[in-house]
């Protein structure tokens, strides 16, 4: 065969392996394993920030815990003092104390305010948390049968385009190396990467070649279009 025919040939091929690839790259069983797969991994990001969401929870709750437990400390300490005070203490010492107690008994009520709050999120964080939790198992379960579906899928494509590929890599060896990593390369960028030559214009863009080019197309199978790349054969 000569390399215009050969070239053909190999984007003929290159173009079914393409099809049948794609056939199973679109397909509604390839959707849903991706599908099965992104609702594992969301449940596992979501249960793991959760996770460190209550673990800063607990944190903040065993701070104020520390600081309850001190306030309640001084509370006792104060207490003593106020109920011990007599005739002889200043009305301005009692008037300070009965404010630090005040206070104390404030900040009681503040913290047992934030404490119910944090234990309440904390109590509904951990109810969402077991029930993704339990909804994991049956995802994987899913995936798992999901994948099995897939696979066998996988495996015709692959036989289908074995052939295929085994006759692309033969016309391969018998073609110049860099003739198909440009057929290869262009085919990325267009669908129809080898085209006639259309009086002296492209067929792929119809921007004209200019005469060195053209003249080239005199030794050579296909000439490289300055303009897009495209492999230009004469028509
Ligand atoms: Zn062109």
């Amino acid at each position: 065969m000569e390399q215009l025919e050969l070239l053909n040939r190999y984007q003929e091929l290159a173009r079914q392996v393409q099809t049948v690839e794609n056939g199973l790259r679109n397909s509604p069983i390839r959707k849903k394993l991706l599908h099965a797969r992104n609702y594992i991994l969301t449940v596992q990001n979501n249960l793991k920030a959760m996770e460190d969401e209550t673990a800063k929870i607990r944190a903040t709750l065993d701070a104020l815990s520390n600081r309850y437990a001190s306030a309640a400390g001084k509370l006792e300490k104060e207490s003593v003092h106020y109920t011990a005070a007599d005739d002889e203490s200043d009305a301005a010492d009692v008037a300070d104390m009965r404010g630090e107690v005040n206070g104390i008994l404030n900040q009681f009520n503040a913290l047992e305010k934030e404490v119910l709050n944090l234990l309440k999120k904390l109590s509904s964080m951990e109810q969402e948390i077991a029930k993704m939790a339990t909804n994991i198992p049956k995802a994987k379960e899913d995936y798992a049968k999901t994948k099995v579906v897939y696979d066998a899928e996988l495996a015709k494509v692959t036989e289908e385009t074995a052939p295929l590929k085994a006759e692309m890599e033969k016309i391969e060896a018998q073609l110049p190396g860099d003739l198909v990593k440009n057929l290869k390369q262009i085919s990325t960028k267009f669908a129809n990467p080898l085209v006639a030559l259309h009086g002296n214009r492209c067929g792929g863009c119809n921007m004209e070649l200019s005469a060195a080019t053209l003249k080239r197309l005199a030794d050579s199978p296909v000439i490289e279009c300055e303009n897009c790349g495209r492999l230009v054969y004469q028509g």
